[in-house]
C-alpha cells in the first residue's frame, strides 16, 4: 500500500473527465492506474480509446507497481503560482512497466540535490478531495 498525504501546497488541479478519472482519482486505493490493452498487454498513457499497438478497443485501467526511474528533470525557480515554494523539481519518470510510459511529475519529498537521471522513485499520492495527485519520491 502506497502512502497518501494531505495536500501541503496549492496546486493547479486537473479537470476530471470520464477519460482521465482512473489516473487522477484511482489513487484512492493507494495504487497508480494506467490503461492497458486487454488484447496485447500494451500499457497506454495518456488516454486513448484504442490500443496504439494492435488497435483493439479492449482497453481498461490496471494498477501498476508505482515504481520507476527519473529519465529527465529540470529545477523550476520561477514562482508561477502564489504559495508554491520554489525551487522545485519537475521530473519525467519512466514507469517500470514499459519504457514509453512516462509521467511528468514532481518530487517534493526528495531533496533537490538527491535528484539525478537514473534515480529510482516510487509513487505516493497527495489528496485533494476526490483527486489523488500522483507524486514521486526517491526510493
Ligand atoms: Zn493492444
Amino acid at each position: 500500500m502506497m502512502t497518501v498525504t494531505p495536500a501541503t501546497s496549492p496546486r493547479a488541479l486537473p479537470r476530471i473527465t470520464e477519460m482521465n478519472a482512473h489516473f487522477w482519482c484511482g489513487g484512492a486505493d493507494g495504487q497508480l492506474h494506467i490503461l492497458r490493452c486487454g488484447a496485447c498487454g500494451t500499457w497506454i498513457h495518456p488516454y486513448a480509446a484504442r490500443c496504439p499497438s494492435c488497435r483493439s478497443a479492449d482497453v481498461a485501467p490496471q494498477p501498476v507497481s508505482g515504481r520507476g526511474t527519473v529519465v529527465g528533470f529540470t529545477i523550476n525557480v520561477q514562482p508561477w503560482l502564489p504559495g508554491v515554494k520554489v525551487p522545485y523539481v519537475v521530473a519525467m519518470v519512466q514507469l517500470d512497466e514499459q519504457a514509453d510510459i512516462r509521467l511528468l511529475t514532481n518530487l517534493p519529498r526528495t531533496p533537490i540535490e538527491e535528484v539525478s537521471v537514473g534515480c529510482r522513485v516510487k509513487v505516493y499520492f497527495e489528496q485533494h478531495d476526490k483527486i489523488f495527485l500522483p507524486l514521486f519520491e526517491a526510493e
